[in-house]
């Protein structure tokens, strides 16, 4: 059965590309029948915090990424990594090492200096059993390397870039033991990933350089070899390495701002892997990226990461959304700018439901409400200054905008067709278009030029609230002429 794996070290906010690795490797083991678990990567003590691994379940979770083992914890099976090691180690395939740091920085410098690549020169591998009790019983620090195979090559065929061969003696006997007894990553990883019983490794390709060390290990354990498959970088609009320079990099900070988990999860499954379909197609569902998914077909080169291409798709999945789902998800925005109260009642949900029924289509992102909708919540305080030089400057306006009032007060019911039917025969009366009246009509309401259909908004913003706002608009632009 295939079983994958995420396994992110708990040292920082969890990245898109962690998340990115993430959702491909549930996809492969969804598309499969597999499973696909959860470990967590903390064997550096120091890095490692829980806050981190707290934000690696939130994450996976928001994307619906659930796991059906884990999440296990490296710290907690430091005994096995021991027992691994040491066997390697009495079958001749590790060895003490009892260089010190100093020593062994000294040796790198040299080494830099003559040209050559800084590697570990293996002086610990050759050390005579009475030169090693000799150290030991001094009480030296000691570390456990990997003797790696000094003649011949590590080959494999990975499933996104074919075949990568290395030559084993540009690989150098590195440290699976540190001195305080923990492993290091490849050694954890390979030993985990066994117990794991994983059939396929899909990490970054900044793992490469790692494999070739991995499979090495996997032979001297007697372990059987896994699949791999290394995805291509993220990368920023200017083809250089993600980073925060580029805007961005860490999941949450995407949900925080108001993109949908459904709009994120499309958006990174496309970020190396095309799912065909038709030509310009890039919309696809849960299900059919499932279905589709190919992890051979991945392409090897870098994936461009377009915040642009993020926030359209979450305009589509926002514009897509149950309206009673989208609202729930809007309301801490609202709280946020204070346009509803920290507990709602009835007659604020329902308003907040109604108004964002009608910008939806203008968001992006979920933190677009406020300033989408506030007009609905409260009297506009100022009105857009171009607006008010092109509608406001008509003589009559103050008096229009006082008789639509007027005419508005007195109806009795105050739907959409009622509200336009009275507001264009007040236009036809004074024998001018109907446009001339909406546009200063709707900054008097709103305080501004754009957005939803005007008799739609009034309904929802109500007669009074509109009357008052009509009002308080041709006083103060009475007031505003007389000044001129
Ligand atoms: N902890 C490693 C990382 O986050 C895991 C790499 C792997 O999947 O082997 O990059």
């Amino acid at each position: 059965m295939v079983r994958v794996r995420i396994a992110p070290a708990p040292t920082g906010a969890l990245h898109v590309g962690t998340a990115r690795t993430a959702l491909f490797n549930w996809l492969f083991a969804r598309k499969h029948g597999g499973e696909f678990l959860l470990r967590i990567e903390d064997t550096d003590k120091e890095r490692s915090r829980y806050e981190f691994v707290e934000q690696i379940i939130e994450g996976l979770k928001w994307l619906g990424l659930e796991w059906d083992e884990g999440p296990f914890f490296q710290s907690e099976r430091l005994q096995l990594y021991r027992q691994e090691a040491y066997r390697l180690l009495e079958e001749g395939r590790a060895y003490l090492c009892f260089c010190t740091p100093e020593e062994l920085e000294e040796r790198r410098k040299q080494m830099l200096s003559q040209g050559l690549p800084p590697r570990y020169d293996r002086r610990c591998r050759c050390l005579d059993d009475a030169e090693r009790k000799k150290l030991l019983n001094e009480g030296r620090k000691y570390v456990l390397r990997f003797a790696m195979p000094i003649d011949g090559e590590t080959r494999f065929h990975d499933l996104v870039r074919g075949e990568i061969t290395v030559r084993n003696d540009e690989m150098d006997d590195f440290v699976i033991l540190k001195s305080d007894g923990t492993p290091t990553y490849n050694f954890a990883c390979v030993v985990d990933d066994r117990e794991m019983r994983i059939t396929h490794v899909i990490r970054g390709e900044d793992h490469i350089p790692n494999t070739p060390r991995q499979i090495q290990l996997y032979i001297a354990l007697g372990y059987e070899l896994p699949q791999f498959a290394h995805l291509p970088l993220l990368l920023g609009r200017d083809r250089s390495k993600l980073s925060k320079r580029h805007g961005a990099t860490s999941l949450l900070e995407y949900r925080n701002m108001g993109v949908l988990a459904e709009a994120m999860f499309n958006f990174l499954a496309l970020l190396g892997w095309s799912p065909g379909g038709s030509e310009g197609e890039e919309i696809f569902s849960r299900d059919e990226l499932i279905e589709r998914f190919d992890i051979t077909q991945v392409k090897p080169s870098g994936a461009i990461f377009n915040p642009e291409k993020l926030l359209w798709m979450n305009a589509h999945y926002i514009r897509q959304c149950d309206l009673d789902r989208l609202t729930k998800l809007c309301i801490p925005y609202l709280k946020g700018s204070n346009l509803i109260s920290e507990n709602p009642n009835e007659t604020e949900l329902k308003l907040a439901q109604r108004a964002i029924e009608l910008v939806r289509d203008r968001m992006k992102l979920l933190s677009d409400v406020p300033s989408l909708c506030d007009y609905f919540f409260k009297d506009p305080i100022e009105y857009d200054p171009d607006g008010v030089r092109k509608w406001f400057a008509q003589d009559n306006i103050a008096m229009l905008l006082d008789e639509l009032a007027q005419r508005l007060e007195r109806l009795l019911s105050f739907d959409v067709a009622t509200i336009e039917s009275t507001l264009r025969g007040l236009a036809q009366e004074h024998g001018i278009s109907a446009a001339r009246l909406i546009h200063p009509t709707r900054l008097a309401i709103t305080g501004r030029t754009i957005g939803p259909g005007l008799f739609e908004l009034m309904e929802v913003v109500g007669k009074d609230a509109c009357v008052r706002r009509l009002r308080r608009c041709a006083s103060w632009v009475r007031a505003s002429q007389k000044q001129a």
